[in-house]
């Protein structure tokens, strides 16, 4: 078993740095409510000498190739690729999911290190032509300089992977601020780049509270780039304190996500993606299923296969459960009364509905994964992100009145059709408003190599992973080459 440090501080220019507010904070477990260690509680302090750290470390780790910083990220995802075990052991003690989920998120993490370490011998730029003659014009990738990163708890190493790989390839170097819940993931990544040989400054991680220690990190000068994932309240307040001083900023938000089960849909299939895409990491995906929009002729059917299916859902923190708890109590007493809300407005109960509170689980911050029907589409519950393992269905009588459901919503994150008709998926897909549609299988699932970002609120319109997160780590420069033959 992993050992688990007594305490989590900072780490500042290669060394870890205790808080300079000497305030800490307890990181409890999710599964059992127990204090797993106690966390830097840092300040504009803190987040000032980590930024300093990394803007004397940017000059020289950006005068490195490419070649050469993907060749050293590729020893961070090498190293993490040998230490998987104990990053998911750690993952799973901070966030109360399995072993087995954690591990597959950090093959993910790893993975998106190997892509990314792998730009580092191509970063494109572009040739073009000009309209005077012997002038060769190019574009080439220029780093920004210090990028202030901002994560959420909910696959916190992947959330880790998807900023830092790409924001060091580019010749940046940062200062990440995680999730106040999820301190363990970002110090074991620290102990990784510091035996991989990442030098002192390039990444720097100070932990905290979102407007302690994360706002700071907005409001610095030297912090050309904030790159966020989170809330779309945060990120609005990050957006306005960003503007002031017009820094580049990338939002990566929430999302209000649609599965659409049409009367031509294998239904069993569609029962299969809706727990996957509802209820997997405990519904805490920016890309999970929250509104489950079915076709009047099969929508009993369809319904009675789910309520089944849903019920029988194991529920706790080992491999052969189905969820775990969602992070913390706060989020349980959201749920909570967001479905006691619904309620009261006339929502059906189908599944679940609070916390459990058997013995088993009433230590624990474990939700029942939860259904309802009979809400309507502008309640709040239809509205609004729970970021939990609560899904209403809806029963639309046909394609236009799914696909006009879908739309109505300020989110435009992911969306997924299930149907057997090509027609159907194919306007679908051009019709909805989203960053991401899925045919045929959940709302979730993109990859290290594939851009992901949505429309709407669901972000600033930047794509995060795939070749798509360069264009957010760098600026491109034009470069004029004008030759004259008399001189050959
Ligand atoms: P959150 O907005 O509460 O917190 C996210 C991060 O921001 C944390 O590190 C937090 O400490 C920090 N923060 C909070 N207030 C801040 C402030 N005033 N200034 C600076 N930083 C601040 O979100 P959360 O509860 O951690 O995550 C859930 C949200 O994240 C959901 O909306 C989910 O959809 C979204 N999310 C989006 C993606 C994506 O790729 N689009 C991925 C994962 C999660």
């Amino acid at each position: 078993m992993m050992t688990i440090p007594r305490e989590v501080t900072n780490w500042i220019d290669g060394r870890d740095c205790p808080p300079s507010t000497n305030q800490w904070f307890d990181n409890l477990s999710p599964a059992d409510g127990t204090s797993i260690c106690r966390v830097a509680r840092s300040g504009a302090e803190d987040v000032r000498a980590a930024v300093s750290a990394a803007r004397r470390a940017q000059a020289a780790w950006a005068g490195k190739t490419a070649v050469a910083r993907g060749d050293l990220l590729r020893e961070i995802a090498l190293a993490m690729r040998a230490r998987r075990q104990d990053i998911a052991e750690l993952v799973a003690r901070e966030t109360g999911k399995s072993v087995k989920l954690a591990l597959g998120e950090a093959d993910a993490a790893i993975e998106m290190g190997m892509f990314i370490a792998g730009e580092g011998r191509r970063l494109y730029g572009r040739t073009t032509t000009a309209s005077m003659a012997h002038r060769t014009v190019m574009t080439v990738r220029q780093p920004l300089g210090v990028a202030g990163l901002i994560i959420s708890f909910n696959t916190p190493m992947p959330n880790i992977a998807w900023k830092v790989f790409p924001a060091l390839l580019c010749g940046n170097t940062a200062v990440l601020k995680p999730s106040e819940d999820t301190p363990l993931s970002a110090w074991i990544f620290a102990r990784i780049c510091q035996d991989a040989g990442l030098p002192a400054g390039v990444l720097n991680i100070v932990h905290g509270y979102g407007a302690e220690a994360g706002m700071p990190l907005v409001e610095s000068p030297d912090v050309k780039l904030v790159s966020f994932t989170g809330s779309c309240a945060t990120g609005r307040m990050i957006h306005k304190a960003a503007a002031e001083r017009l820094a580049k900023v990338c939002l990566e938000l929430g999302g209000k996500n649609a599965l659409v089960v049409c009367d031509d849909a294998a239904l069993d299939n569609a029962v299969n993606w809706v727990l996957q895409a509802a209820f997997s990491n405990a519904g805490q995906r920016c890309a999970a299923a929250s509104r489950i929009v079915v076709f009047d002729a099969v929508y009993d059917r369809f319904r009675d296969l789910l309520v089944k299916a849903t019920r029988e859902l194991a529920v706790g923190p080992t491999d052969s459960d189905f969820m775990g708890p969602v992070i913390n109590a706060r989020q349980v007493t959201r749920l909570e009364d967001a479905v006691r809300q619904a309620k009261a407005g006339g929502a059906v109960i189908l599944a679940g509905g609070g916390k459990l509170k058997d013995a088993a689980h009433a230590a624990g911050c474990y939700m029942a994964p939860t259904l309802l029907e009979n809400v309507g589409p502008e309640a709040a519950i239809s509205q609004q992100e729970l970021f939990g393992p609560v899904a209403v269905l809806y029963r639309v009588a046909g394609f236009e009145e799914a696909l006009a459901l879908v739309n109505r919503s300020s989110y435009g994150l992911t969306s997924a059709i299930h149907t057997t008709s090509l027609h159907r998926a194919m306007t679908f897909a051009e019709r909805v408003e989203a960053g991401v549609v899925v045919v045929n299988g959940g709302t979730h699932g993109s990859e290290p190599h594939m851009g992901f970002g949505g429309v709407k609120d669901s972000g600033t319109g930047w794509r995060e992973a795939g070749t798509e997160a360069l264009d957010v780590y760098s600026d491109w420069k034009y470069i004029n080459l004008i030759a004259d033959p008399a001189k050959v």
